[in-house]
């Protein structure tokens, strides 16, 4: 019996992958999304999301993620838990395998996102989930009147520390130079919010803590070379990300920070493999840009098959 094929997989269920996912569901492709954790991705990780249009007063991460999911679900997209291990070429159609499962398919979309950078000093591999978050949405709640600081200049660390001054009692933003990268609108709230003290020209050397969790970060300036001691019950690092791109093709085409080029039609240096959101290379990385992708990417998936398949 000649194994199922599909017309297309997504991989990554985050805004990328559930707008693809709704768009090729619409155009009637045999879809399948495989996700390796809960549908939404990074903005799940996001408390509050105010610059997605039609949402006038915001929305939370968490519900746009289920509303993303439950609209992809209602034109039958199919979702399947699983990381994939590989994709391959198999005689002009992608196999992608997971544990010991393949999946045959015509194309591919990689929707895969980003992760969150780590700093790389000692103690914070240690100290994760006693101390060291990524994540102020999940774990801000545990700083109720306690003192946190936050790493990082740009949109995710000002507006995290933004929304930790409702929990902490002080909030530090640690940035290594003396002008913020984030967004004119966040960069004013932070600055003039009581709660926020700036330390900065300054980087993390090292995060001090016990069993019970961080007490010390251990700060450097960079201008004066000084350093100092900073006593604080958790460290917030926002430092960037990198793109979720190991069990993808080596040779698929990346930029110099690893995220994936393709074309404006979405399409990578692979015929029949598209990118779309935050893993690909672009300018700007918002839940709008990644559904414009998304969309593109089911769109040049359905013109490759009709190209490649049924001309
Ligand atoms: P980002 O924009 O790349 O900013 C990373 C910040 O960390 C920068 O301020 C950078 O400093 C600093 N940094 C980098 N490496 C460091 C190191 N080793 N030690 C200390 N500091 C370091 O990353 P992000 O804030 O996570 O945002 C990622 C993407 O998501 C961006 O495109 C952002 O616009 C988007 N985003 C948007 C929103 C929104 O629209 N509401 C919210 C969150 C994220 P320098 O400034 O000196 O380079």
């Amino acid at each position: 019996m000649s194994q199922k094929k599909w017309d297309t997989i997504i991989i990554g269920g985050g805004p990328a992958g559930l707008a693809a996912g709704i768009y090729a569901a619409r155009a009637r492709l045999h879809t399948l999304l495989i996700e390796k954790l809960g549908q939404g991705g990074q903005i799940l990780l996001t408390n509050w999301i105010e610059n997605y249009p039609g949402f006038p007063e915001g929305v939370s991460g968490f519900h746009l993620a289920e509303l993303f999911s439950q609209q992809s679900t209602n034109f039958g997209l199919e979702i399947l838990n699983g990381e994939v291990d590989t994709i391959t070429e198999k005689e002009g159609d992608k196999e992608i395998r997971i544990q010991n499962q393949n999946f045959l398919t015509k194309t591919v979309i990689v929707a895969s996102g980003a992760s969150p950078l780590r700093l790389g000093v000692d103690g914070e591999e240690e100290m994760i989930g006693k101390g060291v978050s990524f994540c102020a949405t999940c774990d801000g709640p545990f700083y109720k009147d306690k003192v946190v600081a936050v790493v990082g200049g740009g949109d995710s660390a000002v507006e995290e520390a933004i929304f930790l001054t409702k929990f902490a009692k002080k909030v530090y933003i640690i940035h290594r130079r003396d002008e913020l990268r984030a967004t004119k609108i966040l960069q004013e709230r932070a600055l003039n919010n009581t709660g926020i003290e700036m330390l900065w020209d300054s980087v993390v050397e090292k995060i001090e803590g016990d069993k019970q969790g961080v007490k010390r970060i251990h700060l450097k300036n960079v201008k004066s070379e000084k350093l100092s001691g900073l006593d604080s019950d958790g460290i917030f690092i926002y430092i960037g990300i990198k793109p979720n791109v190991d069990f993808l093709p080596r040779e698929l085409r990346k930029d110099s920070r690893d995220f994936l080029i393709t074309d404006e039609n979405m399409e990578t240096s692979i015929p029949g493999i598209f990118a779309a959101g935050d893993v690909r290379s672009k300018l700007l990385r918002q839940v709008v840009t990644a559904v414009g992708d998304g969309a593109t990417a089911a769109f040049a998936a359905e013109l490759y098959i009709h190209k490649y398949y049924q001309s």
